[in-house]
C-alpha cells in the first residue's frame, strides 16, 4: 500500500462529463484519483492516461453501481492498493424522459438503483475507514429536479431527491466522527446526458429560462464539488448546493 499526502479520491461516473471534470480537478490540485467507469473503459483510460501525463496519481475501476457485491469489491481493490478512500464523490448517474403512466418497473427500479442504491453501497463501503481515521467527506450529485420535480422525469426526480434526504440524515449521523456529507444539485449542464437527450433548440430553451443566459460546464459542477471536499468548507455539512446559473433559487 502506497501513502499519500493527499486524501484518496474516488469519484464514482468518471467516464461521463461532471465525473471527469470532478476527477482532473482533484487530480491537478495533487489528489491521487480513482475513476470508477461503468461501461466507457476507453473513455475513462484516456482520461487517467491524460492525466498520468501531467505527472497525477490515478486509477481506474470498473463497477456496476447498482450490485452491492461489485461495489464492495472495488472498494476493496482501492483499499489494497492504496489504502482508505478520504472523499468519495457520488456522481455516477442515468437520465431517462418518459410519460408518468409510461414507465415500467424496470425504469423506475433502475433509475433508484443507480443513483440511490450505488450512493448507498459506495458510501457504506467507505465509511467505516472514515469513521476509523475520524475524517472523510462525501459529496453526492443530485439535481435540481430533486428540488423542484421535473415533468417527464419523475422517476429521476424522485431518486435525486432520496439522495438529498440521504444527505441530509447521514451528515447528521457520521457528523459526530468529523466526516462531512454535503450534495450538489446541478442545473442544466452541457454534458453527454443533455445531448443526448435534447435537441439544440431545447437546449436553448434552458439557456434562456436561466438567469445567467448560459447552460453550465462540468467544470462549474467540478469547482464547487472540489470546494466542498476542502478545508475552506469545513463548517459545512448536510447542505444542497444549487449549481444552476439562477435557474432554481
Ligand atoms: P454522463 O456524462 O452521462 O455520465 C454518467 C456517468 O454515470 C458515466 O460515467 C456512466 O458510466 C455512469 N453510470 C451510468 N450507469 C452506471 C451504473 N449502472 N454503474 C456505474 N456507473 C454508471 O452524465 P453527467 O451529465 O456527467 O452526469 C453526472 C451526474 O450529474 C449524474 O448523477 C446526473 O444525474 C447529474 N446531473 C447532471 C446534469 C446535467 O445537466 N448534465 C444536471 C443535474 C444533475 P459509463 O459511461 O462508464 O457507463
Amino acid at each position: 500500500m502506497t501513502t499519500h499526502k493527499k486524501g484518496i479520491v474516488l469519484v464514482t461516473g468518471a467516464s461521463g462529463g461532471i465525473g471527469r471534470a470532478t476527477a482532473e480537478t482533484f487530480a491537478l490540485a495533487g489528489h491521487p484519483v480513482v475513476l470508477h467507469y461503468y461501461s466507457g473503459k476507453e473513455r475513462a483510460e484516456a482520461a487517467a492516461q491524460a492525466l498520468s501525463g501531467q505527472g497525477c496519481t490515478v486509477m481506474t475501476q470498473q463497477a456496476d453501481l447498482r450490485d452491492s457485491v461489485q461495489v464492495q469489491q472495488m472498494i476493496q481493490r482501492i483499499e489494497q492498493t492504496w489504502g482508505p478512500v478520504d472523499i468519495l464523490v457520488n456522481n455516477a448517474g442515468v437520465a431517462q424522459q418518459k410519460l408518468f403512466t409510461d414507465l415500467t418497473d424496470a425504469d423506475w427500479r433502475d433509475m433508484f438503483a443507480v443513483h440511490v442504491d450505488g450512493a448507498f453501497y459506495c458510501a457504506r463501503a467507505v465509511l467505516p475507514a472514515m469513521i476509523h481515521q475520524k475524517q472523510g467527506c462525501i459529496v453526492n450529485v443530485s439535481s435540481m429536479w430533486g428540488q423542484t420535480g421535473g415533468s417527464c422525469e419523475v422517476h429521476y426526480s424522485a431518486a435525486k431527491g432520496a439522495l438529498q434526504a440521504m444527505t441530509k440524515a447521514l451528515a447528521k449521523e457520521v457528523g459526530p466522527s468529523g466526516i462531512r456529507v454535503n450534495c450538489v444539485a446541478p442545473g442544466v449542464i452541457v454534458t453527454e446526458m443533455n445531448t443526448r437527450m435534447f435537441d439544440a433548440e431545447t437546449l436553448d430553451g434552458l439557456r434562456e429560462e436561466t438567469p445567467l443566459e448560459k447552460l453550465g460546464t462540468p467544470e462549474d459542477v467540478a469547482r464547487m464539488i472540489y470546494f466542498l471536499s476542502t478545508a475552506e468548507a469545513g463548517f459545512i455539512t448536510g447542505q444542497i448546493i444549487g449549481v444552476n446559473g439562477g435557474m432554481v433559487i
